[in-house]
């Protein structure tokens, strides 16, 4: 594990409660450290076998008061999570018994409350899991659907990890010939053909990389599908997006001009995570603040997946889109209760169109299960699950394709030093992912994410 700073895994034992909001019928307290072991001797009076579980009544260390009864769990390390010594507590889930149980570890010597994903950042230093699965750990915690609990498991046991393995075995090749030629450099052919015998291989590296960066299935999944709902003021979309969302999240007014900012709500559309955001009425601003509002709601329509266009059937106007965005765009046809009559649009960014009343709640369903396509169709269910899911992982990505260009642009006039020196850099980038190197700087942000017991 290069560049990885082991000397801080000598400090200090960490305890930290790992369950969820109390009270609840069990909290598990967690201890990771070299004073695992002596805090479970100060607490319960002696050692459970490995990995079996001991019902032990708990003490405190210094007053000997009773604290609680529990089950204890003893995992010495390296085979434990961190691969430290750990100890699990499970306690009644209680606040005042945590706080006791807590309480009652940090007089022992040594131990200190854990930090934000102290626990898995120790596991990542002690070689038992690689950055990619610490994301997809945090992940997996995070995930609210179906689709991004797959994704979250895959990368969480090494999804990701393996492959950057496989392309650093391509570009380590590479870069083994290359600099084979610098060791050659005086015989005539060696370094030419070790050169040409290298370049497929980046070649080969650079389409893949491509490929995998080109894929957004993965960042749809975990961010989800943005849905933007717009139209004219009073065309009925705060309503809709109350009816998609099941509850109150917008101001439904009959003034127009009342949604005057950015609405977002997270929705579960068969599995899959969308965001639906109701935009403020895209009208001639009265007021600066209704100014700023569709300023925003510019922005977020030029941003999102699909905008579902609302226009109200009953009302004088055309239902032309006033708006401008690469999105793909649904006609809804909303107030059908009012007034019978389908909107004639020939605008060729309209690829469906839908007749409902929010009102009444007549094509509610149809709309539903089109969205639920529509969302499951752009993160493609099923089949291998996309590589580079997370920014910092597609940044890397990008670094490693530019390095690889800058070799394969100069391959043949390039020295072998500055060959090998390109083809280094990509590899730097590309190990980066994984946290082999060069991301002391991305630790906190990576760990901070985790909660506390994590
Ligand atoms: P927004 O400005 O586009 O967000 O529109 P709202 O959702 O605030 O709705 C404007 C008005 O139209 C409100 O009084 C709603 O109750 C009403 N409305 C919305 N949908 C329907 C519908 O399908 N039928 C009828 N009759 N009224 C509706």
């Amino acid at each position: 594990m290069d560049g990885q700073d082991k000397s801080i895994i000598a400090r200090d034992t960490i305890a930290a409660v790992s369950s969820g909001t109390m009270a609840a019928a069990i909290a598990v307290i967690r201890v990771s450290g070299s004073q695992a072991g002596a805090a479970v001797r100060a607490l319960a009076g002696r050692l459970p076998e490995p990995r079996r579980a001991l019902l032990a009544r708990l003490r405190h260390p210094v007053s000997g008061e009773r604290l609680d009864e529990g089950l204890v769990l003893w995992f010495p390390g390296p085979a434990s999570a961190t691969g430290e010594d750990m100890a699990e507590f499970q306690v009644h889930g209680g606040r005042a018994v945590v706080a006791a149980v807590l309480d009652a570890l940090f007089a022992v010597p040594g131990i200190v409350p854990a930090e934000r994903g102290d626990f898995t950042r120790r596991a990542w230093l002690n070689g038992k899991m690689d950055l990619t699965e610490a994301e997809g750990l945090a992940d997996l915690i995070a995930a609210e659907t179906e689709a991004q609990r797959r994704q979250a498991l895959a990368h969480a046991f090494g999804h990701l990890g393996r492959q950057v393995e496989v392309w650093r075995g391509w570009l380590i090749r590479a870069m083994a010939l290359v600099e084979a030629g610098i060791d050659f450099a005086d015989e005539d052919d060696v370094p030419s053909e070790a050169r040409a015998l290298a370049r497929p291989e980046v070649v080969m590296l650079l389409a893949e990389l491509e490929a995998a960066l080109a894929d957004r299935r993965g960042a749809m999944v975990r961010e989800g599908a943005s849905i933007a709902i717009a139209g004219r003021p009073n065309a009925g979309k705060s309503s809709l997006m109350n009816a998609l969302a099941l509850r109150e999240v917008a101001i439904v007014s009959d003034e127009p001009g009342t949604t005057r900012d950015v609405l977002e709500v997270a929705l579960d559309l068969g599995g899959y995570k969308a965001t639906l955001i109701d935009t403020a009425g895209l009208r001639e601003a009265e007021g600066k603040v209704e100014a700023e509002g569709i300023r925003r709601a510019q922005q977020r329509i030029s941003k999102a997946d699909l905008v579902l266009w609302v226009h109200d059937l009953s009302g004088p106007e055309a239902p032309e889109i006033a708006i401008d965005s690469e999105a793909e765009f649904w006609l809804l046809g909303n107030k059908a209760d009012l007034t019978a009559g389908t909107p004639v649009l020939n605008d060729p960014r309209v690829s469906r169109r839908f007749e409902l009343s929010v009102a009444t709640g007549a094509g509610l369903d149809e709309l539903t299960a089109a969205l639920e396509t529509f969302v499951a169709a752009r993160a493609q269910q099923g089949g291998e699950h996309p590589a580079l899911i997370r920014a910092r992982q597609r940044e890397a990505a990008t670094l490693a394709i530019s390095h690889l260009k800058a070799a394969l642009d100069g391959w043949d006039g390039l020295s072998e030093e500055l060959l090998a020196e390109e083809l280094r850099l990509a590899g730097r980038a590309l190990a980066s992912i994984t946290g082999r190197i060069g991301v002391e700087d991305l630790l906190d942000v990576v760990f901070r994410e985790f909660c506390i017991g994590k």
